[in-house]
């Protein structure tokens, strides 16, 4: 049996970004940008206001009255001149007009028909925008393999780009198999039947990724269906998912069909606990991964090595794929008797990590109420107290 850190090398070794397409802005969310971009407009892009005021020159501000001269809002630029001893009235986002170096708020004077009279101090560039503070012409606004999110969206639309360069998503299939299994909403269950929750978890892992194109499929417990599914789904598909049937029971179909299919596994049992039968293959087109049929097993075996694959094949880059860790006391002492590294699933209350219940890899429960994954060594101990890794979920 392979370590975890050994699988993930294997798998990420048999994974390469897909190809880079144009993409417009309202399309690219949670995609992984292709290129980097640099900014050709500063922004600010010229020296505006960030109140609602006065703009004047701060030395006249002792000054008993100042005239009010113009008015100058938001929108196009009336190329005012503001001259010493007056004052231009002034919105937030509006340029600067000419000659003034800072702009007093509106509560901070008395208006008098057409003077003012301030009723506190400002400093030079006080309430003041400068050009380029933010981003300057040249800077590096987004780089290769970063996420797509709204506000980098954002920052792109704001140099006045409608497009992007980004690195296609997968088109992913989850299998699941399993001849218990009945489709939520397909009734009552027949005695020894369960219904198929691992579709949807699955499913909705790969969403949270980003991913859009999903299709779910089912195969039952037989050889050549199995086969037939899988040929169809990894001719089709940059990756399939499969739950269940990856043991060795008689009815697990999954290495025997994908013997049969001439896709050779890459790997198959990690030393995980839950996971430890973990498949991974490559085929032709897609690349394959065998998930344990348990609820938990397979929330935590996608995690550890199918979500970093997945990310890899979207172009993200190495920090985007790093998970979330962080180092926690344990509200409980909490032992690992077991020869694998066990991750247990639980919450971070106040910054304690409690484990959430049953840890049992069918257990979907406790998976359900947790946010946080705490990874024990084998034969470890982490006392209450104690601080111990941390995966954050959410
Ligand atoms: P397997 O990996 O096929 O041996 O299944 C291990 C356990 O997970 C069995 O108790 C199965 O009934 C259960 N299981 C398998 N697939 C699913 C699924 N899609 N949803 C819920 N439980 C499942
Ligand atoms: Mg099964």
């Amino acid at each position: 049996m392979i370590s975890e850190r050994e699988a993930l090398q294997r798998v990420l070794a048999n994974v390469s970004p897909l190809g880079i397409q144009t993409t417009r802005l309202e399309q690219a969310l949670d995609a992984f940008a292709g290129s980097e971009i640099v900014a050709t407009i500063p922004i600010p892009g010229f020296d505006q206001s960030s109140m609602d005021g006065y703009a004047l020159r701060s030395k006249d501000v002792t000054m008993d009255r100042l005239l009010v001269t113009g008015e100058q809002p938001a929108g196009r630029d009336l190329g005012l001149l503001c001259e010493a001893g007056s004052c231009i009235r002034i919105f937030t986002g509006a340029p600067i007009p000419h000659g003034a170096d800072a702009v007093i708020m509106q509560e901070d004077v008395m208006r008098d028909g057409n003077s003012i009279h301030c009723l506190d101090r400002v400093e030079q560039g006080e309430n003041l925008r400068p050009m380029g503070a933010d981003v300057c012409v040249g800077q590096i606004i987004l780089r290769r393999g970063e996420r797509l999110t709204p506000a980098r969206l954002s920052l792109l639309a704001s140099q006045g780009l409608t497009e992007i360069d980004t690195v296609q998503k997968p088109r992913v299939a989850v299998l699941t198999t399993g001849d218990e299994l009945a489709p939520p909403g397909s009734g009552p269950l027949a005695a020894g039947q369960i219904y198929n929750s691992n579709a949807i978890m699955i499913a909705s892992l790969l969403q949270r990724l980003g991913i859009s194109h999903i299709r779910t499929a089912h195969c039952a417990d037989d050889l050549e269906e199995t086969m037939r599914c899988l040929d169809h789904l990894s001719n089709s598909h940059d990756a399939v998912i499969l739950s269940g049937g990856v043991s060795v029971g008689d009815h697990d179909q999954v290495k025997p069909a994908l013997k049969k299919l001439g896709i050779e596994p890459e790997l198959w049992r990690v030393k995980v606990k839950p996971g430890k039968p973990f498949l991974f293959a490559k085929g032709q087109r897609a690349h394959v991964f065998g998930l344990p049929g348990n609820p938990v097993s397979s929330f935590v075996t996608f995690s550890l090595f199918v979500r970093p694959a997945l990310l890899r094949l979207m172009g993200a880059s190495d920090s985007e794929i790093e998970p979330s860790m962080l180092l926690a006391p344990l509200a409980e002492t909490l032992h690992n008797e077991g020869d694998r590294p066990h991750y247990i699933r639980g919450t971070l209350v106040k910054g304690c990590f409690k484990s959430s219940g049953m840890q049992q890899s069918h257990a979907l429960h406790a998976l359900a109420r947790a946010d946080a994954l705490l990874r024990m060594e084998a034969g470890e101990t982490i006392e209450a107290g104690s601080y111990g890794k941390v995966w954050q979920l959410h």
